[in-house]
């Protein structure tokens, strides 16, 4: 049984190894058998700015004042934010701020605490 992936380009099945490439025999494309397919979020590390590993649940505080969007508010530098969610996006931390509410933040501008 082969377990190849099929073809990328063209999403045939027909797929072959030729030493460490894989080749689609139907629009030619060649591709690195090593190179994840999908490299996919699923194992996607957060860091802060300092190169710790953040989780679901833990505790930061903001390295820079940070305007919040749409208002007036700043979030200032020291600013501890509790139980932070982690998420997909651009602003990749999902939080509540005491005194300012719901809001996401960036990981490169939090340290872990
Ligand atoms: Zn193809």
């Amino acid at each position: 049984m082969s377990t190849l992936p099929p073809c990328p380009k063209c999403t045939s099945e027909y797929t072959y190894e030729d030493g460490v490439q894989l080749v689609c025999p139907e629009c030619g494309h060649e591709w690195s058998a090593d190179a994840p397919a999908d490299a996919g979020d699923a194992d996607k590390v957060y860091k802060d700015s300092v190169g710790n590993v953040l989780q679901d649940g833990d505790t930061v505080t903001v390295i820079k004042d940070l305007k919040v969007k749409g208002s007036s508010l700043v979030v200032k530098v020291g600013t501890k934010v509790k139980n932070i969610r982690l998420c997909d996006g651009d602003h990749d931390i999902d939080c509540k701020i005491d005194g300012i509410g719901a809001m996401k933040l960036k990981s490169e501008f939090v340290r872990k605490v």
